[in-house]
């Protein structure tokens, strides 16, 4: 069950409203690499996960998302809390009024349409949905997407502190940055406290082709580096690279009953080309050489 509590994980003192930087800070409310989105991948991973350690982690951490999302959104709720005031009440004058909603981004729609409240959508308007959430149920593949998704959360926070000078919500901004880097390091750890996690699965693959290298790109810029080259990997290159794998033609079949092999001759039949035709186009009746 959950249980909110009034205070804030992180406290918010926003200097002055700021609509434009309202709406760019949207990004990690209601944006692919946000707070909700964070709080619903691993709320979702640990009512699956069987693991007890994994499902306290996944846990202890949704949850500790959504107290991201409430300062996030705490943040957003102050700088436009001003332009909110203003347009319920009509206290500007119109043109006055025009001037500070459509002040940058997407902050004239947070306030005519969402009222000056934290909207769920990124920081152009997009509404926020489920389809960020890319997890599979196995648990180190979902492990390596949220390292992945809290280094790509990281790196946005370091984006948005870097377009805002206000003091207060640089430091916030900084917290909620750095959560993500601990995030990150306990989804590491909980990947490799798995010993056999790679190749995720049960299915170990074919051995003559997981360590190869198929070097497919012609023309100079060939670069070789632990990723292609040295004892952990075979390699192909050239001719070599263009051969079916298998030894094989490379040629894609399959056996059909007689009744489905008739019908698709009767399709080829039809729809044969005729090499030896050269009919008239719209195209040419229309160009100026047509006679
Ligand atoms: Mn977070
Ligand atoms: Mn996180």
């Amino acid at each position: 069950m959950f249980s909110h509590n009034k205070r804030l994980q992180y406290t918010v003192r926003v200097s002055e409203p700021n609509p434009a930087l309202a709406s760019l800070l949207l990004e990690q409310f209601g944006g692919p690499d946000g707070e909700l989105a964070a709080a619903m991948r691993y709320f979702t991973q640990g009512l699956a996960e069987e693991d007890p350690g994994r499902k306290d982690l996944l846990l202890d951490i949704a949850t500790e998302e959504l107290s991201h999302l409430e300062v996030i959104g705490s943040i957003v709720a102050m700088l436009n809390k001003g332009a909110k005031g203003d347009l319920a009440e009509a206290a500007l004058e119109e043109a006055e009024l025009y001037r500070s909603l459509t002040a940058g981004g997407n902050s004239h729609t947070q306030t005519i349409l969402y009222g000056g409240g934290p909207a769920l959508t990124n920081s152009s308007g997009v509404p926020w949905t489920a389809a960020y959430i890319d997890s599979r149920g196995d648990p180190t593949c979902d492990l390596r997407s949220n390292i992945a998704a809290e280094s790509r959360a990281k790196i946005v926070y370091e984006r948005l502190i870097a377009i805002t000078d206000d003091p207060g919500i640089k430091d916030a901004l900084g917290f909620l940055m750095t959560r993500e880097i601990a995030h990150q390091k306990s989804f590491e750890k909980a990947l490799y406290a798995i010993d056999d996690n790679f190749p995720p699965g049960r299915l170990a693959g074919m051995p003559e082709f997981d360590s190869l290298y198929i070097n497919l790109s012609t023309g100079p810029g060939d670069v070789d580096g632990p990723w292609n080259s040295g004892p952990e990997w075979e390699r192909l290159d050239g001719d070599e690279a263009m051969q079916p794998l298998d030894g094989g033609e490379g040629t894609a079949k399959v056996s059909l009953p007689p009744s489905q092999l008739e019908t698709l001759k009767a399709l080829a039949t039809r729809t044969a080309s005729d090499p030896d035709s050269d009919p008239m186009t719209g195209a040419e009746l229309g160009s100026a050489d047509a006679e």
